[in-house]
């Protein structure tokens, strides 16, 4: 009895000793423990804000598989492309992170992808462009002028701030297939830089002015790193200023759309007409399924990789 009643106290003192040595040698664990949580506020300051790569990620999956689920394009799914050949484990297995709140306006919409190309902005009338996009949740890509960016920078930021791309159509709009070695590279160069400083993007593709090219100005884009893009649908916006005229490049005389998967459409964001037939353009391709998409996401979603200098006049396969 007498030896069991000392191993008992023997294990008690040694449990208080244990627990002692413990206090002792991690007191910062209770001090830990009482540091004040941080408020509601510094936590959301923390919270990274969605960068445009994952914007254009989250579009680019809520787009697959909305696509992948529905059927109605069965147009893309004939075209062979191992893009839609998901099987449902591994359309499952895409991560889906929560939409950022800019681009919570519309549910992603399915169909062909088309993308949306406006040159020579920013001008006044591209915000009026801009609240029409975001209220659709529409993407578009922005050729604009470095002289353009200097003398509209809240616009050229907000561009850029809306999940849209911008492209580099140089600093003044010269025909870049009349200009010297030096001036050619100039004029990207002062585009990129300002395109850059203003918006915090760096255009990732080039549109020369005219489109006009020769050797020279596709080795120096090439060098530069900049694949051209041109364009399958050329809106000549600029030269009738006529909203029916416009439409008339995208739909035929019933309204039907005439756009192609993978095409590139042209318009300039600097006229009051181009911008009315760009919101008609949006909502009846939308009605009739499209997906819109950045130029860059075009490529991607085609699984095409754009080559520095090389020319491309749309996504098509
Ligand atoms: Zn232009």
């Amino acid at each position: 009895m007498k030896d069991t009643y000392s191993a008992r106290t023997r294990t008690f003192l040694l449990f208080v000793i244990c627990a002692l040595l413990l206090t002792t040698l991690f007191p910062t664990y209770s001090a830990a423990t009482q540091e004040p949580h941080p408020t509601q506020e510094t936590q959301a300051t923390q919270e990274p804000l969605p960068t445009r790569e994952q914007q254009t990620m989250q579009r680019m999956r809520a787009a697959l598989l909305t696509n992948t689920q529905n059927t109605p394009s069965l147009q893309l799914r004939s075209e062979g492309d191992p893009m839609y050949d998901f099987s449902p484990e591994q359309r499952r297995s895409i991560p889906q992170r929560p939409r950022p709140v800019a681009t919570t306006v519309a549910p992603a919409p399915t169909g062909p992808f088309v993308a949306l190309t406006f040159d020579d902005g920013p001008s006044p009338h591209t915000e009026r462009l801009l609240d029409a996009l975001a209220a659709r949740n529409v993407p578009a890509t922005f050729y604009v002028l470095g002289s353009q960016v200097n003398r509209h920078p809240h616009i050229a930021a907000r561009i850029a701030a809306e999940g849209h791309e911008l492209g580099n159509h140089t600093q003044n709009h010269r025909d870049l297939s009349r200009q010297s070695v030096a001036t050619i590279r100039n004029e990207l160069t002062l585009a990129q830089n300002t395109i850059f400083n203003t918006t915090g993007q760096r255009p990732a593709t080039l549109r020369p002015p005219y489109g006009a090219l020769n050797r020279t100005v596709r080795t120096i884009a090439g060098e530069m790193g900049y694949p051209i893009i041109l364009w399958s649908i050329d809106t000549r916006d600029w030269e009738r200023r006529n909203v029916q005229a416009i439409l008339s490049h995208m739909f035929d005389r019933n309204g039907r759309p005439t756009v192609r998967c993978g095409d590139i459409i042209l318009m300039h964001d600097v006229y009051p007409t181009t911008i009315d037939a760009a919101i008609i353009t949006v909502d009846r391709l939308l009605a009739a399924g499209y997906t819109f998409v950045t130029v860059s996401e075009l490529f991607e979603l085609r699984r095409i990789e754009p080559v520095p200098g090389q020319v491309y006049h749309h996504a098509r396969r």
